[in-house]
């Protein structure tokens, strides 16, 4: 069987239009069959060939995801293979090493909550970091009082299970042009705490540590890449529950800085526990910039729909060039401002800010809130992917039902970028 996958009107198919393609061929075709993939590309196109190589392997990987861990043999549907021949032996190796990323990443946002506590992901990351030659330390039980991650320690009370905080390094072989620091939201489960979800809002809620398996996802596919940056990835772990220990509404965090959070909703653990580590991620002399990724507010899905992430960065600069980078990785991302005259919601009457104000934007002043906890002058971008870390529709180009591995691909694009514009930036 031969099918023929359209690419739009000639000479405008980008990058992500071949790795779509790819995707849609793979998926017309049923189980039990062999795909070939002969890449015999032609000039028609501005796109380099290398990129349309990386992206049809890319798309035509991605497309064969399933998420079978937790389903009996006989329910298994027969695989499909694909073989991709043609282009260059680089770029499809590339392509394969970040798809393999998002596989990655999709498996572990997949994985009940049940199954990947704080300290049964800590021991994942540790396993694929020693696999992919990244260099890993696990914190946890009394690390979390002396490294001074208060906001960590404060919403895994509520939870039996311990949270975690796991730094990974990525040294590349020749002498690093430029550091980057990755932080991501790693919420295993997010109940809400005693700001408890209502019912109808747990089911995607394993879902909630989607920046941390994006992070880990781009760091395991860098050593292979060959780009000349030194990438620090920090990735704080914790479920958030309602048990008596839990922090209560009011009570106040005290941060690594000193200042402090009353806690007005405990559902906005995210921010709580990115702020010492945002912190920390950005210590004097640490790092040339920091990126963090998080499935962060429910407000960015009302705001720009389910597939589409939010890009903050008070740099203009920095956000053309992450927001260019979704564009290549075939990825939505829409910045949104850093308006400062919401920073008023923040306001607390015993703190220094509430972590909730009840208003209306509770993306910008999410975004607001982080802006506060990194060292001053540190070039900054967020990203908040509550939207599309996770799809409940069925599957459309690369993307499959459920997660998504959203961020990964951005995420090495922006470091692709930065490589090559390291001397600006420095
Ligand atoms: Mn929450
Ligand atoms: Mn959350």
């Amino acid at each position: 069987m031969v099918l023929n996958v359209g690419l739009g009107p000639a000479g405008s198919a980008t990058a992500a239009v071949f790795r779509k393609a790819a995707a849609a061929a793979v998926r017309a075709v049923g189980p039990a069959r062999t795909v070939r993939l002969d890449l015999a590309l032609t000039e028609n196109t501005d796109v380099p060939v290398a990129d349309r190589v990386r992206a049809v392997a890319e798309g035509a990987r991605l497309a064969l995801y399933r998420y079978d861990t937790f389903r009996s043999a006989q329910a298994l549907p027969p695989p499909v293979e694909v073989r991709v021949t043609g282009g260059s032996p680089d770029a499809l190796a590339e392509a394969l090493v970040t798809a393999e990323g998002i596989c990655l990443a999709r498996d572990l946002v997949n994985s009940p909550a049940g199954a990947l506590t704080p300290t049964a992901f800590a021991h994942r990351i540790q396993t694929v970091a020693a696999e992919a030659g990244l260099s890993c330390v696990v914190y946890g039980g009394e690390d979390l009082a002396r490294l001074r991650l208060a906001g960590l320690a404060a919403v895994s009370r509520g939870s039996t299970e311990p949270a975690r905080y796991v730094e990974l390094t990525h040294e590349p072989a020749e002498a690093p042009a430029l550091t980057v620091a990755l932080v991501g939201k790693g919420v295993t489960f997010d109940s809400g705490g005693l700001s408890l979800k209502p019912s109808g809002e747990l089911h995607t809620m394993k879902a909630d540590m989607g920046g941390a398996a994006a992070v880990l996802g781009a760091l395991v596919a860098l050593p292979r890449l060959g780009l000349p940056i030194r990438v620090h990835a920090h990735l704080p772990l914790a479920e958030n529950m309602p048990d008596g220990g839990a922090i209560r509404v009011g009570d106040v965090v005290r941060h690594l800085n000193g200042t402090t959070t009353e806690i007005t909703h405990t559902d906005n653990e995210g921010r709580v526990i990115l702020a010492d580590v945002l912190l920390r991620a950005s210590r004097p002399g640490q790092t040339d910039l920091v990126l963090d990724v998080a499935t962060l507010t429910s407000a960015a899905v009302h705001a720009l729909g389910t597939r589409t992430g939010a890009l903050f960065s008070p740099d203009d600069a920095l956000a053309d060039l992450v927001g260019r980078a979704a564009e290549r990785a075939g990825e939505s991302l829409w910045r949104l401002p850093l308006l400062e005259h919401e920073r008023r919601h923040l306001r607390s009457t015993v703190a220094d800010r509430v972590n909730c104000s009840h208003r209306h934007g509770d993306t910008v002043q999410a975004a607001l809130y982080l802006s506060e906890f990194l060292t001053p002058g540190t070039l900054w971008a967020h990203l908040d992917i509550a939207a599309p870390a996770w799809n409940d529709e069925p599957p459309y180009g690369v993307v499959p039902h459920g997660a998504t591995g959203f961020g990964v691909r951005t995420l090495l694009e922006t470091l692709r970028a930065l490589a090559a514009s390291a001397p600006a930036l420095a």
